[in-house]
């Protein structure tokens, strides 16, 4: 089995790094369980980071950081909207089940956070959530090579990834507005024709 672990954590930095972009002299650890990770620059596969033991996977390490995405930023992307959050836990037991994670969001109040990377969320886990609010991020079209940045991305501002339930609980914000706007701008834009040609009419007509 070849398992190649995504991203290592730098030793002196504690940075995230790609393996395409790591360095030989540097240590670097897996994000997960902190063991030592070696770097292997072969000639026919492209650079990665070879792991010993085989209990951290790919997606558990993709899921893991996923969640610390989500636990270090304060805002993310819903359809037109962003959802501002503060006090961000993740792996936080809601109703008997393990949310990924729960932020409490200026607009929704409580919100729940599921990260899917293998198993898409259930209708049953869905149903012991009850009414709350659950917004899920799909990871699963991923490509493989990705850069901690595409990941961070993907997590917080990929409008098109992501479902929030109960769906009719979301409030599009832009939108409306957006509407309200153009058809604003379209009045005034009238009102102002009419009132150049009280104001001001054309005099072309007067000529025959
Ligand atoms: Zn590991």
């Amino acid at each position: 089995m070849d398992f190649k672990v995504p991203f290592g954590r730098q030793n002196e930095t504690n940075a995230l790094v790609a393996s395409a972009l790591a360095d030989k002299e540097q240590q670097y650890f897996c994000p997960l369980c902190n063991e030592t990770l070696t770097l292997k620059d072969g000639k026919i596969k492209a650079k990665h980071f070879a792991h010993k033991r085989g209990e951290c996977t790919y997606d558990l390490i993709i899921h893991a950081l996923a969640e610390q995405v989500i636990i270090e930023n304060s805002n993310i992307i819903v359809e037109d909207s962003v959802i501002n959050y503060v006090n961000p836990l993740k792996e936080a037991m809601i109703n008997n089940r393990r949310a990924d994670a729960v932020v409490d969001s200026v607009e929704y109040g409580n919100l729940i956070i599921e990260i899917t990377v293998t198993n898409p969320l259930t209708d049953q886990k869905l149903k012991d959530y009850d009414n709350l609010n659950v917004l899920e991020i799909d990871l699963r079209s991923l490509e493989k090579n990705l850069s901690i940045e595409t990941l961070t991305d993907q997590v917080l501002s990929n409008p098109n990834n992501r479902t929030f339930y109960p769906k009719e609980q979301f409030v599009s914000k832009s939108k409306p507005d957006n509407i309200a706007y153009a058809l604003i701008a379209g009045v005034v834009a009238i009102a102002m024709l009419l009132i150049k040609n009280i104001l001001f009419p054309s005099k072309s007509k007067k000529r025959y």
